[in-house]
Formats: C-alpha cells, sequence, structure tokens
C-alpha cells in the first residue's frame, strides 16, 4: 500500500518538476524510481530528508540566476538535471533505503541514507551559494593559489558555510525524524559527515575528476563533449571516466565513511 502512494507521490513530484524544467525527461524517469523506492520502503521520515535535498537544491539553482551566469557555464550540466544527475545524488540513498527494508531492527542504514544526503546536499549548496561569495575561491589542494568562480576544486569561506548549512539542515532532520526515536548525536554525526562529504568532492574536483576545455571561450569547464556555446571541449585533466556523477556519487559515498566509521567507533 505504502509503495502505491510512493508511486502517486513520486510521479506528481517528478511531473511538477519536469514541468518547471528542474528536470529533464531522463531525471524525471529517475527521479520518479528514487522517490517511489525512499517512500514506499521508508515512509515519510525518509521522504522528508529526499524532499529537502530535492526543493532546496531545485530552488538554489534557480535563485540568483544571472550572478551566477558565468559560474554556471563551467559546470557539466545547467539548471535541468538529468538521470545522470539523479542517481549521482540519489543512488546511494535508495541503496540505504533498501537495506533499511532487509534490516529494519538496525539503524545504521538510516544513518547511511542520512549521511550520504547531508553530504550531497552540502556539496550542492556549496557550490550554488558559494559562487556568490565577494572573493575569488582558492584551490583545495593548495589554498594560496586563486582560481576563477565556478572552478572545479575552488573553496571559499561563503562556499564552506553553505555546505555546513546544507550538511546541518539534513543533521538536524537525522536527529529529529530518526525512526528510533530522537537523537543528537545523530546531528553531530551527520553534519560532520556532509560537510567533509563536499570537501571530498573539492578535492576530486582538483585532482583527478574530468576536466575539459572549451577552446572557443579559452575557459575549463565539465561539460562534456559539447561547452554550452557548443564547441567540442577537450579533456585536459583528470580521469576520463570520473566525470560530475561519478564525483557526487563518491561524494555521497564519503559521507557515508565517515558517519557510519564515527558510529563504529564512538
Ligand atoms: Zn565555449
Amino acid at each position: 500500500m505504502q509503495l502505491i502512494l510512493g508511486f502517486f507521490l513520486a510521479v506528481t513530484i517528478a511531473y511538477l518538476a519536469y514541468r518547471a524544467r528542474s528536470l529533464d525527461r531522463s531525471g524525471a524517469f529517475a527521479a520518479l524510481v528514487v522517490g517511489t523506492v525512499i517512500f514506499g520502503l521508508g515512509g515519510w521520515g525518509w521522504a522528508i530528508l529526499l524532499l529537502t535535498f530535492f526543493i532546496t537544491s531545485s530552488g538554489l539553482s534557480r535563485a540568483f540566476k544571472d550572478r551566477k551566469k558565468e559560474a554556471n557555464e563551467k559546470y557539466a550540466k545547467g539548471g535541468q538535471r538529468d538521470a545522470g544527475q539523479v542517481f549521482g545524488n540519489g543512488g546511494i540513498p535508495t541503496l540505504f533505503v533498501a537495506l533499511h527494508f532487509f534490516f529494519p531492527e538496525a539503524i545504521w542504514p538510516w544513518l547511511g541514507f542520512a549521511a550520504s544526503l547531508a553530504a550531497v546536499n552540502a556539496d550542492t549548496w556549496a557550490t550554488e551559494l558559494g559562487v556568490l561569495n565577494p572573493t575569488a575561491p582558492h584551490l583545495i589542494t593548495n589554498l594560496r593559489k586563486v582560481v576563477e568562480k565556478g572552478t572545479s576544486g575552488g573553496v571559499s569561506w561563503g562556499g564552506t558555510l553553505a555546505s555546513l548549512a546544507g550538511a546541518g539542515l539534513i543533521g538536524v532532520e537525522a536527529a529529529v525524524l530518526n525512526p528510533f526515536g530522537v537523537n543528537w548525536t545523530f546531528f553531530v554525526s551527520v553534519t560532520v559527515a556532509g560537510l567533509l562529504g563536499s570537501l571530498f568532492d573539492s578535492l576530486l574536483g582538483a585532482t583527478v575528476q574530468a576536466i575539459y576545455y572549451c577552446p572557443s571561450c579559452h575557459k575549463e569547464t565539465e561539460r562534456n563533449p559539447v561547452h554550452s556555446c557548443g564547441t567540442e571541449t577537450t579533456q585536459i585533466r583528470g580521469w576520463a571516466w570520473l566525470g560530475n556523477d561519478w564525483v557526487n556519487f563518491s561524494c555521497g559515498a564519503f559521507g557515508v565513511g565517515v558517519a557510519l566509521s564515527y558510529f563504529l567507533l564512538a
């Protein structure tokens, strides 16, 4: 019964997001799968964390559009999210809801679920709000080096604070909506996991993520095979297979690793 309800809720949200151009067609289909599984196997508490990520990230990518225009060209994808992006961010949370279904008495699936969402939420908030930082970011692997706004691997105080806030919001929800009762230690572990996951994302962006170059705009970009201007891009660094979606996936996985280690060691 809950699966059917979850399906209808997910259809409604995916359709609205598609109409609002937050998701393209493949993204809407992927969101339908993720939403149905998370609501259907988890229920409201789990769905609220997913919706928090989904609504705030779509909202933030719309907000301040003009001020962000230039930096956005660097990112692999525009405001409209596709299936790769939805699974890159929502794949791990979906896996943990399934694990909760098989291990209903265990607490770690909730922790893994919340930590992965905290990490991708932190990363999205940092990306969307970090470009509003008044000064240019610094490279995470060499903090003395100033880089252009929107450069993969660039970090700023504004972006890091945004990341902390994005992780903290999911952290509060993880504590309050915990299926086994309110538990504030989850606020700490999930928030820290989210923040570190998003810094790991920046570290990958500065080192091994596939980065391309647009010969017409003379700019670095995550976009491939063509830049937003329509010109074909060429890879200048990183591992070819490690595109933006896998980096997001790794960001969530790193957050899970942090939260579960904290849980095991504390
Ligand atoms: Zn270009």
